[in-house]
């Protein structure tokens, strides 16, 4: 990257923390409570290194391919790397021990392959439960009528810990119907959290289009890709 580049990066990354931690503010939250998860997939791994050694701790992928080439080749201390992406069984190896935190958790027998491997490697992994608000398009996400059954499942396994909720709401909304999206998995998130008896402390929603609406809506993590890094473009 050049030195204009460079800047460039750490220019929309501050700004985007500064917008975010006014946002919290402006809701009366903590800027602290507004986790920033920096979106790096098909991003150089050059762009990743440069907010790693000014600070970012949280990274995003997709493609566990990709994050585990990005994962061995950089070399900075402290990074928190998180699986947003559909998952494939067969790749859930991979996950435990690599990943902070999967959002994009979505069937029992995706739960059932990451609690076996995680058990195997001894460890406990922090999980979200994807939903799909019945506005999506694509197959991700669990319907909210079947959330109930797999929060319960998913709670019930020690090697798993169930932290909140994920969503993605389609690309074509509105602004205001994204952020009825949001409002809407914020209230299962309270509904979930009763029913359960436990806390579900998380929510991940809000990309770089949409972000000051989760906020608003009461979002732990948002997910900024393109407004940060730039288009994608390996
Ligand atoms: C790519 C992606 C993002 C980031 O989107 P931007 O528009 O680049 O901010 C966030 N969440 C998920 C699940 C993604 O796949």
């Amino acid at each position: 990257m050049t030195e204009a580049q460079r800047n460039e990066l750490l220019q929309h990354w501050q700004e985007t923390r500064q917008t975010v931690a006014d946002l919290a503010r402006a809701g009366g939250r903590d800027p602290r409570q507004v986790r920033i998860i920096a979106v790096s997939k098909k991003q150089p791994l050059e762009a990743v290194r440069i907010l790693a050694q000014n600070g970012q701790q949280d990274f995003g992928e997709n493609y566990v391919q990709e994050a585990l080439q990005k994962q061995t080749r950089l070399d900075v201390p402290g990074v928190a790397w998180h699986f947003l992406g559909h998952l494939q069984r067969n790749k859930a190896k991979f996950v435990p021990g690599r990943f902070v935190m999967v959002h994009s958790l979505d069937s029992l027998p995706l739960a059932r392959v990451l609690r076996e491997k995680s058990e195997a490697a001894g460890l406990v992994l922090d999980v979200l439960l994807e939903v799909n608000l019945g506005l999506e398009c694509r197959k991700c996400g669990i319907s909210e009528e079947g959330l109930l059954a797999l929060a319960e499942s998913v709670a019930a396994m020690s090697s798993l810990s169930l932290k909140g909720l994920m969503a993605l709401p389609p690309y074509e909304l509105s602004l205001d119907e994204k952020q009825r999206a949001f409002a809407r998995l914020a209230r299962l998130r309270d509904r979930l959290t009763v029913m359960l008896g436990m806390t579900l402390e998380e929510l991940s929603m809000g990309t770089t289009d949409d972000f000051p609406r989760a906020i608003a809506e009461g979002a732990t993590m948002i997910r900024i890709g393109t407004r940060i890094f730039g288009p994608r473009v390996c």
